[in-house]
């Protein structure tokens, strides 16, 4: 027998499972080349240990110490080998140095001084053998070009082109692709069609496949339609967050990127107007 949210879970892993499913197939495209990555913040411990016994095995965590938390409350439930945990939120240069210990991969960089305290804690973990590969990095891009929500605007090439190679040739880190949230109230199809046209000219650049970090519960149909290989679902899979507040609420001025320091609780980009459409 097992608990009543671990029936919950693997109901809801299904359903996304085959939504997932559904899209590729209406792509065109093989499910097996995208990614489904569960974005644990806000839910507990035992929500991660539930996913690993239903299979999952890397988890999205959008804030540095709600992360480090929840990576020892697991290690007190349970052993999960082979787990990655990927950090998905705004990355203050301050909390590097830890992400670039318990992190696999980072989706949020846009920043050189992040690439470069990210590249110092990875390549330092990897010389003491605390961590056992370079630190996946996706470049975020902004589609509107507003920087304070996150990810360097799309129009500013030689900007992007820039912190591709600082990353790609950074000895810690190693450049796996681009990754954005749509804008606000955006049409994620034309967001999306935008952010794969960026993803193209990015990796003609670039003998390895790059990835495209893309997608959520809302819109992740639509992601999928413009090539993701990696969508990001919270709501879709471990129900509603507590604190759902959008960050232009919280916000103390729109362009202030201080409220995102304070380690305020961070429930993501927004709160979507098809959030949780798919249940
Ligand atoms: C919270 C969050 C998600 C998950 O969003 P849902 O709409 O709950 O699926 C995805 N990506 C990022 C960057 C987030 O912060």
């Amino acid at each position: 027998m097992t608990a009543p949210r671990e029936d919950e879970l693997r109901d809801a892993l299904e359903q996304i499972r085959a939504r997932l499913a559904r899209a590729a197939e209406a792509a065109g495209r093989d499910v097996e080349t995208i990614e489904l990555l569960p974005v644990t913040k806000f839910f507990p411990a035992s929500d991660v240990a539930a996913l690993y016994r239903l299979g999952c095995r890397s988890f999205g965590e959008s804030r540095d110490q709600e992360a480090t938390r929840k990576i020892e409350e697991l290690r007190d439930i349970t052993d999960c080998p082979g787990i990655r945990w990927h950090m998905i939120g705004r990355i203050q240069r301050n909390k590097a140095r830890s992400i670039g210990e318990w992190a696999d991969t980072a989706h949020s960089v846009d920043n050189a001084k992040v690439v470069g305290a990210l590249d110092r804690s990875a390549s330092d973990a990897l010389e003491r053998g605390a961590r056992p590969d370079p630190l996946r990095v996706f470049l975020q891009v902004s589609l509107d070009g507003d920087e304070s929500r996150g990810g360097v605007d799309v129009t500013a090439t030689g900007r992007i082109d820039d912190l591709c190679a600082a990353i790609d040739d950074a000895a810690g880190l190693s450049f796996v692709g681009l990754m954005a949230i749509p804008p606000l109230g955006a049409d994620p199809d034309a967001a999306f069609a935008r952010l794969a046209e960026e993803h193209h000219r990015v990796q003609e650049r670039y003998p390895q496949r790059l990835d495209l970090s893309a997608g959520m519960s809302g819109d992740l149909e639509a992601a999928v339609r413009h090539g993701s290989t990696c969508v990001r679902v919270g709501t879709a899979l471990l129900g509603a967050r507590p604190l759902t507040s959008p960050p232009e609420v919280t916000r103390v001025t729109p362009s202030s990127q201080t409220t995102e320091s304070s380690d305020s609780p961070e429930t993501g980009h927004r709160s979507s107007p098809h959030e949780g459409s798919s249940r």
